[in-house]
């Protein structure tokens, strides 16, 4: 078989298992308000987006995404619209958004995705290439596949506990819900009735400088210290303090456990404090008010898991496990595109280029979505029990 027909035919085996998942109406957790928002999703076999849709109910979405178009990616708006259908935005009538966070493990400090960069059509990896979206021997497309570490994921995990504590403590949010994007990421999800809701981008920009301490002048919220003032009587920050005062002598107490520093020792924690404490959230996605997310318990294309809430109190313990974030058991028969060796969420893969062998569904359906390998046969596929949507 020719390897264009190949990858249609992985593309319609991939598609199968999506509608499979689908099929077994899971319970997509929607908005309250799901009439005023959009829906957008990004079928199998297409690089655009379908938008600009609405849905007055879940039983009126599932007969959508699984009669008539199956999405590789599902998403609905953070904002509500008088007329969430209406093709552009100025008819839309925007009534407000929620405000929404997004971590990505490769934004982490310390964490890099490794780039796997191949030619799919004739298996030439090229040195030195690394720019070129040409093979530099047959001509074609090459892909770029980004992989990142276990413990990078993780560590955005305890970043969106972190951003948790600043929400509920610095901005009087503690209902936000986190969910793992189903790729390698972090979702926060504060749902706006009111103030919140009309905070335009500047708004929220100022809350994104904050949560990553933009432009934080440690030297002044640690003023009092200074002995110029003249003041005689150092008073060191305290966790009960407000906003980032409080945060940094919070990391004091626990570093000194009350004795006093000087004012060098103290600024150098205060670094240390700011350092560690601070979230690397994407501005583009929290200041964007029209922003799409992902419909919890709907699938990632990128990976073929699934977009699942996380309770705060599990962050920091998070393991990225792909038997816990896929839906699917059994057993798949993959083709490598590349030659692979990878171990991720507690699977290793080892094989040369073209070689087929039989992995865990979880992993060969994620190889899959990734572009490393292309799906051979999936007879044995089966669904984890998922919890239902209303009938
Ligand atoms: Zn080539």
């Amino acid at each position: 078989m020719p390897s264009t027909s190949r990858r249609a035919s992985s593309r319609a085996l991939l598609e199968r298992l999506f509608r499979l998942y689908y099929q077994a109406r899971p319970a997509l957790i929607l908005p309250q308000d799901m009439e005023l928002r959009e829906f957008a999703l990004q079928p199998f076999g297409s690089s655009t987006y379908i938008r600009h849709l609405a849905f007055s109910s879940y039983g009126e979405l599932l007969a959508y995404i699984t009669r008539e178009r199956v999405p590789l990616h599902l998403y609905y708006s953070s904002a509500r619209y008088e007329y969430p259908e209406a093709p552009n935005m100025e008819d839309k009538k925007w009534l407000g958004s929620d405000l929404v966070f997004d971590i990505d493990a490769d934004h982490v400090p310390g964490c890099t995705a490794r780039e796997m960069v191949f030619c799919p059509r004739c298996g030439h990896v090229p040195e030195g290439l690394r720019g070129s979206p040409k093979c530099p021997r047959c001509g074609s497309e090459v892909s770029r596949v980004q992989l990142i570490s276990d413990e990078c994921i993780q560590a955005a995990a305890a970043q969106a506990g972190r951003l948790i504590e600043f929400l509920g403590r610095d901005f009087g949010f503690p209902q936000a819900s986190v969910y793992f994007s189903g790729h390698r990421g972090f979702h926060v999800h504060v749902t706006c009735e009111e103030d919140c809701a009309t905070l335009d981008s500047q708004a929220r920009r100022e809350i994104v400088d904050y949560l990553r301490a933009t432009g934080i002048d440690v030297r002044s919220v640690l003023g009092y210290w200074d002995s110029r003032r003249g003041t005689g009587h150092p008073v060191p920050p305290s966790p009960r303090d407000p906003g980032w005062r409080g945060w940094i002598g919070g990391y004091m107490e626990d570093r000194l456990g009350g004795g006093v520093p000087s004012l060098d020792e103290a600024a150098d924690l205060a670094y240390e404090a700011v350092s560690s404490l601070r979230v690397e959230v994407d501005e583009k996605v929290t200041i964007d008010v029209s922003r799409l997310v992902r419909v919890p318990n709907s699938l990632n294309g990128k990976a073929g898991l699934l977009v699942k809430e996380v309770e705060p109190a599990g962050l920091k313990g998070f393991t990225y496990s792909l038997d816990e974030l896929s839906p699917f058991r059994g057993r798949v028969r993959i083709r490598a595109l590349t030659a692979v060796d990878i171990v991720t969420g507690g699977y290793r893969v080892e094989a040369e280029r073209g070689e087929i062998l039989e992995v865990g569904a979880p992993v060969g359906i994620y190889l899959a979505c990734k572009g490393l390998a292309s799906l051979v046969s999936v007879e044995g596929v089966k669904l984890v029990e998922v919890a239902r949507g209303p009938t």
